[in-house]
């Protein structure tokens, strides 16, 4: 979507209409900032004031979606030509998300695990130990529950039978039993369960492998503190 082109129309509208930034912004309840920031072509308005914004300008969402106004045979390819847009720019969101998730992830696995080996190998009172032991969990379980919840609102998990594309509540996709990304769901379309991918277009699973060996790493030294923990005291 080509910003700066929006940016320059709004211009040219909200000068049609007689209104300063100042104006428009009161009308829409906002500050003047923000429109100067879409009229330099630095922001999109959000999409719950796009109507009310283009009521205001006299203009379609779809004219103001394309930065120009738009002649009536060539409307409706236009929109189609916006739908594209505002599609990759979601799975572009949504890629960027996950990959946040992924950096989150193994970030707080590694401070995690930095936690229970302190806990385990420093010279520590026993409630100090189960001080850091505990605390450490409940970060943890924090951090899950956050990536969980990108996990949940990026892309769409796909049925192994009709192939539906969904996004799962964030119940559904916390209590199901996973694999990486791939969680053992009900579809909601024809009510099987079964194994079901997260998709976005030209998705990347390659670092569930990862994910997988991380995991393992902070089992195995996680269950040998708290023994050499109980041991050593
Ligand atoms: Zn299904």
């Amino acid at each position: 979507m080509d910003t700066s082109k929006i940016g320059k129309f709004i211009a040219t509208k909200r000068k049609e209409q007689n209104l300063t930034q100042m104006e428009l912004a009161e009308k829409l309840n906002i500050t003047d900032r923000a429109i100067s920031k879409w009229e330099c072509g630095r922001a999109m308005p959000d999409s719950s004031i796009m109507l009310e914004l283009c009521e205001i300008l006299h203009i379609s969402v779809n004219e103001l979606l394309s930065g120009e106004e738009l002649e009536m045979n060539n409307y409706n390819k236009q929109a189609e030509l916006n739908l594209i847009e505002m599609k990759k720019q979601k799975e572009a969101s949504d890629r960027r998300l996950l990959n946040m998730e992924i950096v989150l992830g193994v970030g707080g696995t590694i401070l995690f695990l930095a936690a229970i080996l302190c806990a385990a190998f420093l010279d520590l009172q026993i409630w100090a130990r189960i001080v850091i032991i505990v605390s450490a969990f409940i970060l943890f379980l924090l951090m899950c529950f956050f990536l969980i919840r990108i996990e949940q609102v990026t892309g769409y998990y796909e049925c192994k039978h009709c192939h539906h594309r969904y996004v799962p509540t964030y119940k559904q996709a916390n209590m199901a039993m996973h694999f990486g990304r791939t969680r053992y769901m009900k579809c909601p379309h024809c009510g099987k369960k079964s194994w079901q991918k997260k998709v976005i277009s030209d998705e990347n699973n390659n670092y569930i492998a990862l994910e997988v060996f991380v995991i393992c790493i902070y089992m195995c030294y996680y269950w040998r503190s708290i023994y050499w923990t109980i041991y050593i005291e």
